[in-house]
């Protein structure tokens, strides 16, 4: 299967197919096959009652497995809705000796079909696809049809993390998440020289974007 996916600029992409990719997903002891099965059983299947945080549409993973590296009492769950994507982040997880993290391919739409009420209690969105066009505004992971998902599996206290490079995708959340109900608690245009920078760990894209100079924005939310 090749895909098409919209990039950092909306630019239409060919997601290269990786002979094998579905197979090597398959077999990886670091994916869980049916996550559904396992909604309301989390913290069983980590062997822990620590909570759970989950990266949506993890790329390739840097930024979910340092975390996981760092805070061996936090379980995570990487998602990323590409077969190709995900086997880049499964060739650095076997290089990894961790106990604290799992990776699903799924579209985050299904999100409440995965986790149970509550299951969730924090949620990192790191440089989502902007979908800049109106007519894909729904697309977002910033969108109300998005936070409705959200709302269905966050802990009451849970906390939404985004970061984006792209200023109108940010705007756009500062006006989404008030209009859902959530309240934003902290926000940025400028992470790296914010005191929201303390503890920042980058993401693949992050680096490659402040590399060009780009101010990288960052915001919390909660309901
Ligand atoms: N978070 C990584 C980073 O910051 O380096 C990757 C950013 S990349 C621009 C966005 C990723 O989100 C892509 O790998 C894409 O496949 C994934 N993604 C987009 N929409 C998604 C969805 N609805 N469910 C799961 N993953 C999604």
């Amino acid at each position: 299967m090749t895909g098409q996916n919209k990039g950092q600029n909306g630019v239409k992409m060919r997601l290269r197919h990786i002979k094998g990719a579905e197979e090597e997903i398959a077999n990886s002891p670091y994916v869980i096959q049916d996550p559904k099965a396992v909604k309301g059983k989390w913290r069983q299947l980590f062997g822990n009652p620590n909570p759970i945080r989950i990266e949506i549409g993890m790329g390739k993973g840097k930024f979910i497995m340092e975390l996981a590296a760092q805070n061996p009492d936090v379980n995570y769950v990487g998602i990323e809705r590409y077969s190709s994507v995900l086997l880049r982040g499964l060739q650095k997880r076997e290089q990894l000796e961790l106990s604290n993290i799992y990776f699903i391919r799924l579209d985050a739409l299904e999100l409440a079909e995965v986790f149970e009420a509550g299951e969730v209690e924090r949620i990192y969105l790191n440089f989502s696809d902007p979908w800049p066009k109106d007519r894909h505004a729904k697309r977002r992971l910033t969108s109300d049809r998005f936070l409705a998902v959200y709302d269905q599996i966050l802990d009451r206290e849970g906390v939404i993390e985004f970061k984006t490079d792209n200023q109108e995708l940010f705007r756009f959340s500062l006006e989404s998440i008030p209009q859902a109900g959530w309240k934003v608690l902290e926000k940025t245009f400028d992470l790296h020289h914010s005191d929201m920078a303390q503890g920042n760990v980058m993401t693949e894209y992050e680096e490659k974007f402040s590399a060009e100079g780009k101010p990288i924005c960052k915001l919390t939310a909660r309901r």
